[in-house]
């Protein structure tokens, strides 16, 4: 399969290439990176299809109503018929409501000018339910015509379960707003993951890969030792998937999440799934360590999953003075993680091995997890 658009898009590095040899190159990439530590690097765990695999998708459109990707650093947008990395509903979907803003003559937003209505389209797809949310990125906090618009779109795609207009008036390339109007459908749709439920809404923070993600859940877990008694920290814990996964092993878990958005979702999750031994909390990763350090409190098993930034020395630091027996690094940037893990060996964590997961085939990403122990 061959992608016509990728040298001006630009999303994915390896597209045209032999999937295997991305993977190669990938393992090569972590060798080189960790040679110093003297520590197993295992092979990379890739797709048996690595296409279509995107949950998430987001496209602006142009004054033809031709739609795609931003081409980087500009207001030009790089229109496509199909990706090699959307499942096929998604690009029709997609091109459905490019006929349908088309035929509405719904304005299109120009950065330029800030000028028009729709800036964005997200689609979510729930990889094991099959359903679909769209959300329209407008300024304004109206479609007009919008009860055709979803009538004709749910009428064609019957799995789109609901339609959200998300209103961002900003001059700013964060995609989302904060105001959001339901136009169909209850505002969220339903996913499982490693045998829990999960409800998904326009905001919330979802791995875009589900067959990886729960590969890559399961060999995390499985590098832990978790007992009965464990007093478990799930920090930068995002909707709180990993903790919640965990929670049936242990006797408590503490997830630590910024995001308010992310940790509104998680307590519906929680009450979804009836978790009774896990607690969400809404704070700075960082600072909430400290502040259970100051407490006295010890930890058994600390996982961590940082942004791409990483972590920093100040959480380092308070987890390490917890005393966990275990700590669980995910990370979505080797390069961070690897900055973090020397910080650790200096408050006497140590770690044996490397796994990665190829989290996002075709793109230069590599998710790499490890399990640090005291010497
Ligand atoms: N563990 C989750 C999410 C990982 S992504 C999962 O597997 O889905 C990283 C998460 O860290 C994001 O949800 C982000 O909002 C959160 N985050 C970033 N900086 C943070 C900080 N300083 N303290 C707490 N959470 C933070």
């Amino acid at each position: 399969m061959i992608c016509e658009i990728s040298k001006k898009c630009g999303g994915c590095q390896f597209i045209n290439q032999d999937y295997q040899k991305s993977l190669e190159y990938k393992n090569s990439y972590m060798k080189a990176l960790f040679k110093d530590f003297h520590v197993a690097i295992h092979p990379i765990i890739g797709m048996h299809n690595p296409y279509g695999y995107r949950n998430k998708v987001i496209v602006a459109f142009n004054k033809n109503y031709e739609y795609g990707l931003y081409q980087e650093h500009s207001h030009h947008i790089v229109p496509y018929s199909y990706c090699l990395l959307h499942d096929e509903l998604t690009d029709s979907i997609i091109h459905k409501i490019a006929l349908l803003l088309k035929k509405y003559r719904v304005p299109i937003y120009d950065p330029r000018t800030c000028k028009g209505e729709i800036r964005h389209v997200l689609i979510r797809r729930s990889y094991t339910t099959k359903q679909y949310m769209i959300v329209l990125v407008s300024t304004k906090t109206m479609l007009k015509g919008s009860r055709n618009f979803s009538r004709e779109i749910v009428k064609e795609f019957p799995q789109v379960k609901t339609i959200v207009l998300n209103t961002n008036t900003r001059d700013t390339v964060v995609v989302l707003g904060e105001k959001e109007t339901v136009l169909y459908g209850k505002g969220f749709i339903i996913d499982y993951l490693c045998d829990l439920s999960f409800k998904i809404s326009a905001k919330s923070f979802y791995q875009i890969n589900h067959e990886q993600c729960e590969i890559l859940y399961k060999k995390a877990l499985s590098l832990l030792s978790i007992r009965k008694d464990d007093i478990i920290y799930d920090t930068y814990s995002g909707i709180g998937t990993i903790g919640m996964i965990a929670a049936k092993y242990a006797k408590r878990v503490y997830s630590i999440e910024k995001n308010k958005q992310a940790v509104k979702d998680a307590k519906i999750n929680q009450a979804f799934n009836s978790l009774i031994n896990v607690y969400l909390i809404q704070d700075d990763a960082g600072e909430y360590m400290i502040h259970q350090m100051k407490q006295n409190v010890s930890a058994d098993i600390i996982i961590m999953d940082p942004p791409r930034s990483g972590s920093s020395l100040e959480f380092i630091q308070a987890s390490c003075q917890l005393g966990p027996r275990e700590i669980l690094y995910i990370s979505c940037n080797p390069e961070t993680q690897i900055r973090d893990l020397k910080i650790f060996k200096n408050y006497g964590y140590y770690f044996k091995d490397i796994y990665s997961i190829d989290m996002f085939p075709f793109t230069n990403g590599i998710e790499s997890i490890t399990v640090l122990r005291k010497h």
